[in-house]
């Protein structure tokens, strides 16, 4: 018996988890004790027969369950169990303490995202993952509501097959349990504005009141993140877009062509640039006025946007000269961009009735020109674009409506 004790007493001594314990427990009684199976009971799964509780002071704990139960094996346990209450005691404290350490970890976390990302197609995802790896049982899901169109989109994971979940997304005002308390719905606040939901689906049992404590604190945080996210994404885009077109603006072009003209470098690949100017665009200002002046710039700016691949560059350069930076491309395709770009804006016919509803006219026509200009192993940043330049000046004076390339 005293040997017994001895190894149970090594056995406990050895265990940190609920799980090393159980397995431990489980070898040592079947291989000590005229028993078939033993199982560890903590989450209220009882399995085998016999039943031997595990209290803390007067609370059961749990338990202990044998297939077989013997004399001996019932005097070992009216001796031990007490030692394995303990232990049981001790990691389930454990257990609870490294969880609120994890969970305070994670706020921080969320909290400091924004200090190295602030997309939110980005911000989300490490979200959602922070929050599944904490939740082990439960699905999580962001949903974010869209601005233009008030609808709450899935946002994280990439997709939500429960039904019921989206329809309670769709206009959720206040936390919700449903399904016998196994999903659990929050709405993302900032400032009394709805922003989007936060939404816990449990794989087993019920969601926690613990749990909703947690989800709850985290909304608030999440819904912080989202909101300062947004505010410095607002920020840097008028720092680097140009309001009217949508385009960078002259500075960020330039940061743009920069790195382009260092990549096309040590890739040792090529890169051309397309500057671009409108034919006569002071006589559509004097003609029609400012208004549709911006309203040709925009048309123009997404007709551009629209004949470009998605890794193409297209900036603000000046008042109506657009610059194209085109990587990986030679000069010849380079030039087939620019002939179907001059092709596509002299067949767009605007419609400015809206813009200048006083003016008989009602649409018109305009045309671009456009230099082109592949960049040399000598080049340098600015040489891109002043060459290009120089072709565009040459269209200018040979006819405009055209594409002028700089073979220099
Ligand atoms: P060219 O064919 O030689 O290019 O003739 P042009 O009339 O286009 O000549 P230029 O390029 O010198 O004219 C630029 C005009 O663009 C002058 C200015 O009134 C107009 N412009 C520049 N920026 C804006 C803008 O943001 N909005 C509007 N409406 N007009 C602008
Ligand atoms: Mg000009
Ligand atoms: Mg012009």
């Amino acid at each position: 018996m005293l040997d017994k004790i001895k190894k149970l007493s090594d056995i406990l001594n050895e265990s940190y988890s609920e799980k090393t314990l159980s397995s431990a427990l489980s070898e040592f009684f079947t291989t000590n004790f005229e028993i078939r199976d033993f199982h560890l009971n903590i989450d209220n799964d009882s399995k085998l027969k016999h039943s031997y509780p595990l209290y803390k002071h007067k609370k059961c704990l749990g338990s202990i369950e044998f297939s077989d139960i013997d004399a001996n094996l019932t005097r070992f346990l009216d001796i031990c169990s007490q030692f394995i209450s303990l232990k049981v005691q001790n990691i389930l404290l454990n257990e609870k303490m490294q969880k609120d350490v994890n969970y305070h970890d994670m706020m921080k976390n969320i909290a400091k995202i924004i200090e190295t990302q602030y997309e939110l197609k980005y911000i989300i995802p490490i979200i959602g993952e922070m929050l599944d790896k904490f939740f082990e049982n439960y699905l999580i899901y962001i949903f974010l509501k869209d601005e233009g169109t008030g609808i709450n989109v899935l946002s994280y994971p990439n997709a939500c097959k429960d039904e019921k979940i989206i329809e309670i997304t769709k206009d959720l005002k206040e936390k919700i349990s449903i399904s016998d308390n196994k999903i659990y719905a929050i709405p993302l606040t900032f400032e009394g504005k709805n922003i989007g939901t936060l939404v816990a689906k449990s794989t087993e049992e019920e969601v926690t009141e613990k749990d909703k404590e947690y989800l709850e604190q985290l909304s608030n945080q999440i819904a912080t993140t989202i909101n300062r996210a947004n505010i410095y994404a607002e920020i840097l885009k008028h720092a680097t877009l140009d309001a009217l077109t949508g385009f960078y603006n002259r500075r960020q072009l330039e940061v743009r062509i920069k790195q382009e003209v260092a990549n096309a470098k040590r890739q040792h690949a090529p890169l051309c640039g397309i500057m671009t100017d409108i034919d006569f665009f002071k006589s559509v200002n004097d003609n029609y006025g400012h208004v549709v002046g911006d309203l040709v710039l925009k048309t123009i700016a997404k007709v551009i946007r629209g004949q470009l691949r998605e890794y193409d560059i297209a900036g603000r350069y000046g008042g109506e000269e657009f610059s194209i930076l085109l990587p990986f491309t030679k000069i010849n395709e380079a030039q087939m961009v620019a002939e179907r770009l001059r092709q596509t804006v002299e067949k767009k016919v605007i419609d400015i009735s809206k813009a200048a509803p006083d003016c008989e006219t009602k649409s018109i026509n305009i045309t671009l020109s456009l230099g082109i200009y592949e960049i040399k192993e000598n080049d340098n940043d600015e040489d891109l674009i002043k060459k290009a330049d120089k072709a565009l000046y040459q269209a200018k004076n040979t006819g405009r409506n055209k594409v002028v390339i700089n073979s220099d």
